[in-house]
């Protein structure tokens, strides 16, 4: 990549491979055209293989809170009880949307940093007759992944629907929404998936579309129902963004190629290798042990953290993230997701051993660097 260009280590937007930029540059195309019925079927069984989802995946030209919305609006009425994870930002954002368009929402507050407990969650679904479960897999915000299987597990038994924010996470992790029974699942371009940002993605169980005939939450532009059936067509009821979805296909490819099993390892190895790294720094990572994210690492900072952000910005090119709401100055984020591989995690860790001491914290970047090699060793190898 050439030097002008910023190494994306926030958690989304992320690097755009050559083969996608060469992609999303390519030629326009009719959105009712044959070539775009092709490249919606392409990148249809490439998200349903991504979300182990057999049913129908809807392409939304929106960010990801698009899907959010439109999973809330097209399968909840008003006055539906909802249940809520609060572990962070995210799971915040999914009760927001819910209240807004009138859904009775009953949040469960989880300390940051840490990740749901199935009984708590499978506890406070049997206090009421819950609609659904609403949570993120991976919670940006703190750097943490919910035991998502195990959540599932306890809404179904509880009859409640399931319906997951894989924004952050999906094509980073493995998500096997059918057996894992989750009913909807969704998920935006600009992080894993290695595209800019502007597509959002939900995936839907087929018994899933009985709750969007009953749904009466208003709606227009994210009605999934509509999108269900332009899908039938190999259309979408408006204009979607062209480019993007050419750009999408040539990031399936991508991991197809790579294979979707290697890029769930790297993604591992990249996450340990941030970890082991941080952690040979003397830093104190803020996600709980056993709950930590394969996509963001999220770091107590030793040193004010907007400070950090700034330096390693302005001085190497690296963008990495702060903390938001009250964890702002206090932790900082490092995204590897998508594209992203160990000469990346080098050489933010370098940036980062040189902001540290330039604001006080002295660590030695060598011994990081050491670490985070030997961390992400047994992925390469295949012994992990
Ligand atoms: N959910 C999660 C877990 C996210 O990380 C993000 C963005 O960072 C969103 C939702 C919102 O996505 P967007 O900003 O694309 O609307």
């Amino acid at each position: 990549m050439p030097d002008f260009d910023p190494l994306l280590m926030i958690p989304g937007p992320t690097n755009l491979p050559p083969e996608v930029r060469e992609a999303l540059a390519g030629p326009g195309c009719y959105h009712r055209g044959e070539q775009m019925r092709e490249l919606l079927e392409r990148c249809t069984r490439g998200l349903q293989g991504l979300m182990g989802a057999s049913g129908d995946v809807l392409t939304l030209t929106s960010s990801g809170t698009g899907a959010l919305e439109a999973a809330i609006t097209s399968f909840l009425s008003p006055g539906d009880r909802v249940l809520v994870v609060e572990a962070g930002k995210f799971g915040e954002r999914l009760g927001e949307i819910a209240t807004a368009f009138g859904a009775n929402v009953t949040s469960l507050a989880v300390e940051p940093g840490r990740a749901a407990d199935p009984q708590i969650v499978a506890d406070a679904l049997s206090e009421a007759d819950f609609r659904a479960l609403l949570t993120a897999y991976n919670e940006t915000s703190t750097g943490v992944m919910h035991p998502i299987r195990e959540l599932a597990s306890v809404a179904r038994e509880a009859g409640a629907m399931v319906i997951c924010d894989c924004v952050s996470c999906l094509g980073g992790v493995e998500v096997q929404a059918d057996a894992w029974g989750i009913d909807v699942v969704c998920a935006g371009s600009q992080k894993c998936l290695m595209l800019p940002p502007g597509l959002a993605f939900v995936g839907v169980r087929d018994e899933a579309w009985a709750a969007a005939e009953r749904s009466e939450m208003p709606g227009y532009y994210f009605d999934l129902l509509k999108a269900r059936a332009k899908l039938r067509d190999g259309q979408t009821p408006y204009t979607p963004a062209t480019t993007l979805i050419a750009g999408l296909a040539a990031a399936l490819d991508l991991i197809e190629g790579e294979g979707r099993e290697a890029v769930y390892a790297r993604h591992a190895a990249m996450a340990a290798a941030t970890r082991a790294a941080m952690e040979a720094a003397g830093l104190r990572l803020f996600a709980e042990e056993g709950a930590r994210s394969q996509t963001v690492t999220a770091v107590h900072s030793p040193v004010d953290s907007v400070k950090l952000v700034g330096y390693l910005r302005d001085e190497h090119n690296v963008l990495i993230s702060g903390g938001q709401g009250d964890l702002k100055g206090r932790i900082f984020r490092v995204g590897h997701m998508g594209a992203v591989r160990l000469q990346h995690i080098l050489r933010t860790v370098e940036a980062l051993a040189d902001g540290l001491a330039k604001l006080g914290y002295e660590c030695d970047a060598a011994a990081m660097a050491d670490a985070a090699g030997q961390a992400a060793e047994p992925y390469a190898s295949g012994a992990h």
